[in-house]
């Protein structure tokens, strides 16, 4: 006879506005929906989920297996797609949900274990925690490819970021498990502003000291609350007992109600009355046994609420600008370090550069091209310029310049042959017959060339 006591709590916290957190404590039920979306689609996905899983599971007829379990999981998935493509306002709403059942197998009662997104689901055995479901979260999918460390994924800024989530897409896969129950093993199932808030040493130093789950679970939550209580916060404790206990009252039924209340500090609790269920056949041998089975295909990506949808938005909007101005700046710096020339000196060759005299950045000066001068042919003055380098904001400009370099040099050379070598005298015949003004008749014209 497999038998459990319980207790539960959530909390909107300290900084949300809204409860968007939902609990189910019922009648060998548990379960955990954290809802995200935007004008109520937060509350309304994670009710609607677990009202379902509820109605499903525990339909008259309904078989208490963990295929059941599954198969309650995916039609919540369906009436969440339905709902929100029958509401422009409820667009986008979507939900993780975490579930501890009690089934029915061939080996006798098993624990079974249902999950997708990133709620977790906890054990404390003798004393040691760990954690039982597998976060569909972009960290925990990082630290799984070994890209990011346990104290990484823990911190880091998009953690909220899921890869599965109910609401999304019309098929999920839902990750399951088969536990053996154990007398004295105590399962957590919380949302992520409990273990984002509480880290698992804490998490663990608690459900050690409280015996009473429903105290435990208050506990949790206070501590969250206590360590900034930044998003919502839900914790269900349920202890696997002794089948003899089973008639008991379970764990504060309605102190949990109360506190959940007493911390929120408003709103109706979330918790539903708690009912033990007694179990029909004795619990086999068996340790905890993590069969794992994954259903259906799909999934897709979620962000945990329209809030944080748009953070994701705004780091990509944020990335493409950023990413634009630095490739106006490059494009800037580039065009300012090759939109100039200048000539200058390359051993004693005069030559025009693009770009800028010892270059801008990582752009150097190249050799546009070569001018045939030489410093020796230079004026003192033209020396002087070049070594300074003249700069110049056009290619045309920067030839005008050596055209008038090498038209200094062609004169110097000329004045220089002058002095040294007479001028022929000035021609006294004409070379050629010359072109009057009227340009009909040649009319040459011996001693005065060119005249009329
Ligand atoms: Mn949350």
């Amino acid at each position: 006879m497999t038998s459990f006591r319980w207790g539960g709590a959530s909390d909107t916290g300290r900084v949300r506005e809204g409860n968007e957190d939902y609990v189910l404590v019922s009648d060998g039920l548990f379960a955990v929906a954290d809802g995200m979306g935007g004008h109520r689609g937060g509350e309304i996905a994670s009710h609607l989920a677990i009202d379902t899983l509820q109605a499903r599971f525990d339909a008259p007829a309904a078989a208490h297996t963990t295929d059941a379990l599954v198969a309650a999981v995916e039609d919540a998935n369906r009436a969440l797609v339905s709902r929100s493509g029958g509401d422009p306002q409820l667009e986008g709403m979507g939900t993780t949900l975490c579930a501890l059942a009690l089934v029915r197998t061939d080996e006798g009662d098993m624990l079974g274990v249902v999950n997708v997104g990133d709620s977790r689901m906890y054990l404390l055995k003798e004393g040691v925690l760990q954690q039982v479901t597998e976060d569909h979260s972009l960290v925990a999918t990082l630290e799984r490819q070994g890209k990011l460390t346990a104290a990484e994924a823990a911190v880091h800024p998009q953690r909220n970021i899921l890869t599965r989530a109910l609401g999304i897409e019309a098929r999920v896969m839902v990750d399951s498990w088969e536990i053996r129950p154990r007398v004295g093993d105590r399962y957590v199932l919380c949302s992520d502003g409990l273990f984002n808030e509480v880290d698992d040493a804490r998490i663990a130093a608690t459900l050690r000291k409280l015996a009473d789950p429903a105290e435990a679970a208050h506990e949790l939550v206070r501590l969250a609350n206590e360590s900034g209580g930044r998003d919502n916060i839900s914790a269900v404790v349920v202890d696997v007992v002794e089948g003899s206990t089973a008639g008991l009252p379970p764990a504060g039924p309605s102190g949990a109600a109360a506190g959940a209340s007493g911390l929120a500090g408003a709103g109706p609790s979330d918790l539903v009355s708690d009912r033990v269920r007694a179990a029909d056949r004795p619990s086999a041998e068996g340790g905890h046994r993590g069969r794992r089975r994954r259903r259906a295909e799909g999934g897709g990506t979620a962000s945990r609420s329209s809030r944080r949808r748009w953070f994701t938005w705004r780091v990509a909007l944020f990335v493409v600008i950023f990413l634009a101005i630095v490739g106006v700046a490059i494009g800037g710096i580039y065009y300012s370090a090759t939109n100039t020339y200048y000539v200058g000196f390359r051993d004693d060759a005069v030559v025009l550069y693009q770009g800028r005299p010892g270059g801008l950045l990582w752009v150097q000066p190249t050799v546009e091209e070569t001018t045939g001068l030489q410093r020796r042919e230079l004026s003192a003055s033209a020396v002087i310029d070049i070594e300074r380098h003249k700069e110049f904001g056009s290619l045309d400009a920067a030839r005008g310049y050596v055209a008038n370099l090498r038209d200094q040099v062609t004169a110097t050379t000329t004045t220089t042959t002058t002095s040294t070598v007479p001028l022929p005298p000035p021609p006294t015949s004409p070379t050629g017959p010359t072109v009057p003004a009227d340009g009909l008749t040649p009319t040459p014209t011996p001693g005065a060339p060119g005249a009329p």
